[in-house]
């Protein structure tokens, strides 16, 4: 079809200026080569490689060889190529490439992000195995993962734990493809690398913060049942013994109210750098809110070893504390509770914990207890013995005995009114019993209420039979004496019974005076001013001291039975005795005696001039009926 026709019939136009250049430079004598894109007689595109070859006889050029070369084929793929490695270049993965035939996957190729990820350049890690990669963190698990996939020749995806040329730490998402031969062996690897760092480290902030506590940084509840149930099983099957420890802070509450939470919250986290540097790495050390902590010691070697702990941390706690310009003394009671084979519930370990810390506290505090069932017992008790209070006091099973007081005479000096509670199923209880728990409960007021007003109403029938400045006396429990509301509503009482304040006795521990002093004392004046007499109970007992007392408007002390036990026997105990006498009476006290039940202690207290009398010895607390008799 050709054969004839000039050259430029086959070529199109647009084409048509450079092929006429480059042919009339080749008449010249001047071998040319160029590549055009031109259309076939079908119209599709072909890439072409031109060569005009001058034929040179004797100086003339007498022809042209025209070469022409198929290139599309190789064009389009290195076009391809092209596309292919612009985008490997501008890519934000980072991405390698080694050598799957070399044992160690030398490296041949690595792309600007890698660079940029990993501060390495590309000259820096060719031919080298891309190890330098991994870092102390590394997990070797990981790594073997790695190593396995290369070997078998295929595809591995994971997160690991790399490092930067300048040693930072930075978390690699990986993934790893082999690239395969017609023959379906790998020749190279790709390796496309990612930095998640700041994904992976909210992540890791969003589970911290689900399982630690934002104030100390320690554990909180959920990761410590976590890791109870945990180390539970694991000391299951390796026979050992675990110890859970409650640690709650005595007198927290107070520092929080009085110095505001900033100090609060500055405490706790003493405390909890504290409790840190007492323990083992193994242990778990957690808060559970509050000035509750909770400790975990996974592998006893010796179920001691916990009181151990419990002892040290006691002794640590108790250094003072420096916050700010105070200076601070905190104390911590401790409950332990240990594993036993027969454990089913781990979450009962804890239960245990808290009842013993519970049993440490009613013991003074500062002090360390280990969980029995005993206690177990007599918490249930407790428990029981506080719903039955509140029906108690709606259907009144509560009684009032009273006891005489004599004077050195063998007079009546006044009763004291002793609560008791006939419960319906458990008999009658002891108020030494239900007492603290109506205080804690609060349900000590309506309690205390309704003896103010029984006392009132059966001392006014007593009255006639009575001598002149008889008293009823009158227990008054720290919770009562510190209401707000106490004056009114016992001016109140005393209007509705027609009780005469004159014919009242308030009896109050050294204790109820200690708190919160100042009111206290106003309180105490403001019932002096009324006409009640005021004792403080149980004298001997609690921390105060006679020249304490002598700033408090008081009339009388009443010495506690534990000093009058001995008094015959005991010549310290009667040297105290006779002490707290001598200074009351310089103080212008009155002085009773409590729990007198031998004639010879009476005679020993006549002696040491001792005022006022009370026991068994001469009467029990008694109904009032009986007390009717009793008094004929
Ligand atoms: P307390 O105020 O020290 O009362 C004296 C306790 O000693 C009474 O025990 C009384 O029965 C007992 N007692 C008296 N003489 C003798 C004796 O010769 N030998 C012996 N071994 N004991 C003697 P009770 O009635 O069991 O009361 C215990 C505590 O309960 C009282 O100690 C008091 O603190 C509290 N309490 C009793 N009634 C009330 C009340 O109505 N209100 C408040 N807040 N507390 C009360
Ligand atoms: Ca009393
Ligand atoms: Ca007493």
């Amino acid at each position: 079809d050709i054969i004839g026709s000039h050259l430029y019939t086959m070529v199109p136009t647009e084409q048509c200026e450079a092929i006429n250049d480059a042919f009339s430079h080749a008449l010249t004598g001047i071998a040319q080569r160029f590549e055009i894109e031109i259309a076939s007689r079908s119209g599709d595109l072909h890439y072409v490689d031109i060569s005009f070859l001058p034929t040179v006889v004797m100086d003339n050029v007498v022809g042209v060889y025209g070469v022409v070369k198929e290139m599309t084929a190789l064009r389009h793929n290195e076009a391809q190529l092209r596309i292919f490695q612009r985008s490997l270049e501008a890519s934000s993965n980072g991405v390698l490439i080694c050598e799957a035939r070399s044992d160690d996957f030398p490296i041949i190729y690595v792309n600007p992000a890698f660079v940029e990820i990993t501060g390495y350049e590309l000259e820096e890690v060719q031919n080298r195995n891309c190890r330098f990669l991994q870092g102390p963190d590394t997990d070797p698990a990981q790594i073997n993962d790695i190593r396995q996939a290369l070997v078998q020749q295929r595809d591995i995806s994971l997160t690991i734990r790399n490092y930067r040329k300048d040693g930072r730490a930075f978390w690699n998402n990986v993934f790893i493809s082999p690239v395969r031969a017609n023959d379906g062996h790998a020749t190279h690897f790709v390796g496309v690398i990612n930095d998640i760092s700041e994904y992976k480290d909210h992540e890791n902030e969003l589970a911290f913060h689900a399982t630690h506590d934002a104030l100390t940084g320690l554990g909180n509840r959920a990761l410590f049942e976590d890791r109870l149930q945990h180390d539970v099983d694991l000391a299951r099957r390796h026979h050992q013994q675990l110890a859970v420890l409650f640690i709650d802070l005595d007198e927290f509450k107070p520092i929080n109210d009085t110095l505001g939470h900033a100090v609060g919250d500055q405490v706790l986290i003493h405390v909890a750098r504290r409790l840190e540097e007492a323990i083992r790495p193994s242990d778990t050390l957690c808060r559970f809110g509050g000035d509750e902590f909770v400790l975990l010691l996974p592998d006893l070697d010796d179920p001691h070893h916990a009181q151990e702990v419990a002892e040290r941390l006691l002794l640590e706690l108790a250094q003072p504390y420096r916050i700010d310009r105070h200076e601070l003394y905190l104390s911590a009671s401790i409950g332990i509770a240990l594993s036993d084979e027969a454990l089913e519930n781990p979450a009962a370990l804890l239960q245990q914990a808290d009842m013993a810390m519970y049993k440490a506290k009613q013991q003074g505090r500062n002090t360390l207890q280990t969980f029995t069932y005993d206690i177990n017992q007599k918490l249930t008790q407790r428990v029981t013995l506080r719903n039955d209070l509140q029906e108690a006091i709606t259907q009144e099973q509560f009684e009032l005995h009273y006891q005489p007081l004599l004077t050195r005479d063998g007079d009546i000096h006044g009763f004291e009114a002793l609560v008791r509670w006939n419960h319906p199923v458990k008999g009658p209880i002891s108020p030494g019993l239900f007492i603290p728990i109506a205080e804690e409960t609060g349900q000590i007021i309506g309690l205390s209420q309704w003896v103010m007003e029984r006392a009132a109403k059966d001392f006014l029938k007593l009255q006639p039979l009575l001598p002149n400045h008889c008293r009823m006396a009158v227990n008054l429990s720290p919770m009562q004496f510190h209401r707000p509301s106490f004056l009114s509503s016992l001016r109140k009482t005393l209007e509705v019974t027609g009780l005469p304040p004159t014919a009242l006795e308030l009896e109050l521990t050294e204790g109820t005076l200690m708190n919160d002093t100042e009111a206290a004392i106003d309180t105490l004046h403001a019932l002096r001013g009324m006409g009640i007499s005021i004792a403080i109970d149980d004298f001997g007992t609690g921390f105060s001291s006679l020249s304490y007392l002598r700033h408090l408007p008081i009339d009388k002390i009443k010495i506690d039975r534990s000093f009058i036990l001995n008094i015959v026997e005991s010549s310290k105990d009667a040297a105290v005795v006779q002490g707290i006498i001598a200074l009351a009476h310089h103080l212008e006290l009155n002085v009773v005696a409590e729990g007198v039940e031998t004639s010879a202690q009476q005679q020993h207290l006549l002696a040491l001039n001792c005022d006022v009398l009370q026991g068994f010895l001469f009467a029990k607390p008694m109904p009032f009926e009986p007390l009717t008799h009793w008094l004929a």
